[in-house]
């Protein structure tokens, strides 16, 4: 596993935290997309090495919705940078970590991404990322 890649913010609304993201950082989001695969409207913010996802809801089903359901506003996940994302879902299956998703799946900004379920995490989601165009 490579560097933390991003960490991911669940937000009610992403209008309003773009706007109090950019205060924050001093900086626009570089790129905003919506991944209706996963119910997800997104916002990437860039600082210094550092990313922030944005993440909002677009329906009621979504995990984002789900979770701020729950546990409010918040952090919601940190995803690792990998080199090789196949093995990496190999070698943590190996190592009896909950893979959610065995087959990595078109994430934004990019990637292809595996989730890990937090009950094995410390109650952190964890999601793998690999840029697409390093994927044969
Ligand atoms: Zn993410």
């Amino acid at each position: 596993m490579n560097k933390i890649e991003h960490l991911g913010i669940a937000v009610k609304s992403l209008d309003a935290s773009n706007e109090l993201f950019h205060k924050l950082l001093g900086v626009a989001p570089y790129k905003l997309e919506v991944v209706a695969s996963e119910g997800v409207k997104t916002s990437f913010f860039k600082t210094g090495e550092s990313k922030i996802e944005l993440l909002e809801a677009t329906n009621e089903e979504s995990p984002i919705a789900k979770f701020i359901e729950k546990r409010g506003e918040g952090i919601h996940h940190i995803a690792f940078d990998v080199a090789d994302i196949k093995a990496e879902i190999k070698r943590l299956k190996e190592e009896g970590f909950v893979v959610l998703n065995e087959t990595p799946k078109k994430g934004a900004d990019n990637k292809w991404v595996v989730f890990l379920h937090p009950k094995a995490t410390n109650g952190v989601l964890i999601e793998l990322c690999q840029e697409i165009d390093s994927i044969e």
